[in-house]
């Protein structure tokens, strides 16, 4: 590893996890319904699948994590660890920065969850970081699903990528419909970090030859 690395924080669920299309199997099992009948067009807190009439999605996450194992079960996103792998080996240094612990009383669960589910699918990563402002982590270049997060990073001037799900098609560029496209703006990013050239760049607290 490089003295001053590039560091890629990237977000787990709905970019590294297939989190939606596991949670859904879930949701239908909880609310009793057929499969078919939950969208996968939802908007981001799924209001689309009528939650609030069983007590809200806060208790849907809660009995998929406790008594479904979601963080441990869900599959990976089509291509994510091995361009992970890659990236890795590209010298970006990969900090997993997730707000998996927004609910109380099972973090345990939840931790040993991501780790093991890390682990099992042979993911690099140097940091992991349980926290809600992901721009307080300090970065490079980000990778996120979720509209507000992506909203909050660029708002800092932090470079984010959005990684496509029905949650997020009305916001603009950079964007990676897949992996590939996903790892070629990784690599470019990194190219312009070098020259001093990437644009929307900056975490506070962070010194680089083109920081505010
Ligand atoms: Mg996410």
């Amino acid at each position: 590893m490089e003295e001053n690395p590039f560091i890629l924080g990237v977000d787990l669920d709905g970019v590294v996890a297939d989190f939606y299309k596991q949670l859904r199997i879930i949701a239908a099992e909880w609310l009793d319904k057929p499969l078919e009948t939950l969208t996968t067009k939802v908007t981001f807190g799924l209001d689309e699948w009528g939650l609030d009439e069983y007590g809200g999605y806060e208790k849907l996450h809660r009995f998929a994590i406790t008594e479904r194992n979601l963080f441990r079960k869900m599959e990976p996103i089509k291509d994510a660890p091995s361009v992970l792998r890659k990236l890795s080996l590209k010298g970006v240094r990969i900090r997993i920065i997730t707000h998996r612990l927004f609910l109380k009383y099972f973090h345990k669960t939840s931790i040993v969850q991501t780790v093991e589910w890390l682990d099992s699918y042979d993911i690099p990563y140097w940091d992991i970081c349980f926290m809600k402002d992901k721009g307080a982590v300090g970065a490079h270049a980000y990778i996120d699903d979720a509209p507000q997060n992506i909203i909050n990073l660029r708002a800092k001037g932090c470079y984010t990528i959005v990684f496509s799900n029905a949650t997020n098609l009305h916001l603009d560029g950079p964007r990676a419909n897949n992996w590939r496209e996903a790892e070629a703006l990784v690599m470019e990013s990194m190219d312009e970090w070098r020259t001093g050239s990437l644009t929307l760049f900056g975490a506070e607290g962070f010194s680089a030859p083109n920081a505010p």
